[in-house]
């Protein structure tokens, strides 16, 4: 997965297209995400007693990651995700993340 939780991405496609917000959820295997703010559904929830009054629960639904771009910690523009190979000192190789844009490597 490109995005990962708390990565902060920009809504390319849909009804929120232009907005930015924090990812909260990550799902992998359906290639979708839960944006703050963004993809907001409404459920009407019915009253459970007697003189409780029904209300509408707003909450971010996922949405398909393709329709999204990663936001760039480092230059601030939407980018694609690249990934570099390091090597640590144990010899330890980690595959870290890296925008188109400026080049820059984060975690
Ligand atoms: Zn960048």
């Amino acid at each position: 997965m490109k995005i990962k939780r708390n990565d902060t991405i920009k809504v390319l496609a849909g009804k929120d297209r232009g907005k930015t917000g924090k990812v909260l959820r990550v799902f992998p295997e359906q290639e979708k995400i839960v944006v703050e703010g963004v993809n907001v559904l409404a459920k009407h929830v019915r009253p459970r007693k007697k003189g409780e009054q029904g209300q509408k629960v707003y909450f971010p639904a996922r949405m398909a990651i393709s329709n999204i771009m990663l936001v760039c910690p480092s230059c601030a523009k939407p980018t694609r995700v690249g990934y570099q190979v390091s090597h640590n000192e144990g010899g330890r190789t980690h595959k870290e993340r890296t925008c188109k844009k400026c080049k820059t490597a984060f975690a």
